[in-house]
């Protein structure tokens, strides 16, 4: 079952550039005693350190892009793994040719700028726990839609 969430605010803001992108939504996130939100954001990186997760080896495999790009379109959200704010946001991004990369946002991702909105929601805690299947933390089978 899906869990029901109340729209609180929505927080605007940019990070300072060269931010990294994680450590900074979760420095807004500890700031603002935001415990779960929906993240989007545009801008651009200076360089970014992006994820594929290997669903044979049930790990993340990285590729770095150590120049800059636009950032499309970061998105994502914000909950609770061991009582503190998560963010886990993707991104979209694209080089001078207009040709696209996309991949899960690891550490490392600096900003030359970034725009964002944090959807902050109120509701339940929704706290990340351990999945054996797939290895990741991931929201709890409490909000998990069970298979027919
Ligand atoms: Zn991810």
């Amino acid at each position: 079952m899906a869990a029901s969430f109340k729209t609180e605010m929505v927080l605007v803001g940019r990070l300072a550039r060269a931010e990294d992108i994680l450590a900074g939504l979760t420095a807004v996130a500890l700031e603002r005693g935001i415990r779960a939100a929906v993240v989007q954001g545009v801008g651009a990186t200076r360089e970014a350190v992006l994820g594929f997760y290997d669903q044979e080896a049930l790990e993340y495999r990285d590729h770095s892009i150590p120049e800059p790009m636009e950032l499309l379109s970061l998105t994502g959200n914000i909950s609770l793994k061991d009582g503190s704010p998560f963010v886990h946001v993707h991104a979209i991004l694209s080089d001078e040719q207009g040709r696209a990369f996309g991949g899960h946002v690891m550490p490392g991702t600096r900003v030359f700028a970034l725009e964002y909105s944090l959807m902050v929601l109120d509701g339940p805690e929704l706290c990340r726990e351990y999945d054996r299947e797939t290895h990741l933390y991931l929201w709890p089978a409490s909000v998990s839609r069970a298979l027919g």
